[in-house]
């Protein structure tokens, strides 16, 4: 097989010996002679899968005792509204930071449920950095940020600093680097971008923020319902569990978010210095918010764009199209992409430079 560097958006690209094995565990899992497609995920081979997962992403984190640790189905869009349902009081406003469309669109389905209120946005330059010096009412019941801006290329690079309980969409720089978990109230992640295949979205919730909205609530919709019934009130998501539980082993055992948090610093690091030397490019974002996982960059010549899509194709580079909405070029450099995937862009740059500059 040609070795292909993968700078998928998302689903993104995972690391080979983890597909490996759960190519694997797809035909014999654990020894059972059984797929792990077609056992129970009350079995107690996949009740181990679950306590593993969950035990990784509190290390990894850092989280305290009072943090639980479910796996969901339904993406991370479905916590666009499970989080204003189980956190916004009935009487109670949630606080918004907008900063591009997956954050828009949380807004969004907060409006639904109650009132929201958006504190800081980045709208007016078309989401091309993170707001700063902005206030925080503080009678808000959360205030809800997304850490990593997949389609518009912008990270936050420090936290807000405020008493209101903090959630955060982390779906697209998860594990890439340290956090202090402990700082939000509550953390959630679609698991494909940085630590699994999709289908599975990581909530880590502390659970004493849990039950206060005054609501009557659905039982699918009640994080509380799920932490009682261990993330298997109905059945779980067990394959994208299980290679995501493979993931932050592979992460663990390679030295942890301290090793991946070096080597995405690397791989971002390279990638901006190529962008801002070569006059073939320019990068889309402030450059002190740049995004170490979602590199977006677009050509003054655009017309030469067939020209420049031809040559990364050739050098078995994929998925480096910017997103449908904005247009150019996106390299997302996510946990599991290597600096040699990175070097090998660099090198297809610099070829374009040369003919074309
Ligand atoms: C991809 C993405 C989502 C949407 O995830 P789904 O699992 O498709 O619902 C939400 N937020 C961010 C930051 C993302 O990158």
């Amino acid at each position: 097989m040609t070795k292909v560097h993968n700078f998928s958006a998302g689903p993104g690209i995972l690391p080979s010996e983890v597909l490996q094995k759960a190519a694997e565990a797809c035909i014999n899992f654990d020894n059972l002679n059984l797929s792990l497609l077609e056992i129970s995920h009350r079995s107690k081979n996949f009740e181990a899968v679950m306590d593993e997962s969950r035990v990784l992403v509190k290390e990894l984190l850092g989280l305290n005792d009072n943090y639980k640790v479910l796996f969901l189905g339904g993406g991370a869009s479905l916590q666009f509204a499970m989080v204003p349902y189980n956190l916004l009081r009935t009487e109670g406003t949630a606080g918004y930071i907008n900063t591009g469309v997956w954050a828009s669109k949380a807004i969004k389905e907060a409006k639904m449920i109650g009132n929201t209120q958006v504190v800081a946005s980045s709208e007016d330059k078309k989401f091309s950095y993170i707001p700063k010096n902005y206030e925080i009412p503080t009678n808000l019941d959360y205030l809800h940020m997304t850490s990593n801006n997949t389609i518009y290329g912008t990270q936050f690079k420090d936290f807000p600093k405020t008493s209101v309980p903090m959630v955060c969409d982390m779906s697209s720089d998860i594990f890439s680097r340290k956090v202090n978990g402990n700082d939000f109230a509550l953390i959630y992640a679609g698991a494909q971008k940085n630590m699994g295949p999709a289908g599975a979205t990581m909530v880590a919730v502390d659970e004493t923020i849990l039950g206060k909205t005054g609501r009557k609530m659905l039982s699918m919709l009640d994080y509380q319902v799920h932490i009682k019934g261990g993330s298997m009130y109905n059945t779980p998501p067990v394959f994208p569990i299980y290679v995501s539980m493979l993931t932050l082993k592979w992460l663990k055992e390679n030295g942890g978010i301290a090793w991946m948090e070096k080597r995405n610093q690397e791989k971002a690091d390279a990638l901006y210095t190529e962008i801002d030397r070569n006059s073939m490019f320019v990068g889309t974002t402030a450059i002190e918010d740049r995004s170490n996982m979602n590199v977006t960059f677009i050509m003054p010549k655009p017309e030469l764009e067939p020209e420049f899509d031809k040559l990364w194709k050739t050098a078995n580079i994929s998925g480096l199209r910017g997103h449908r909405d904005v247009g150019g070029y996106r390299a997302s450099l996510y946990n599991a992409l290597p600096l040699e995937s990175v070097k090998a862009l660099i090198e297809v740059m610099q070829e374009f430079e040369k003919k074309f500059a």
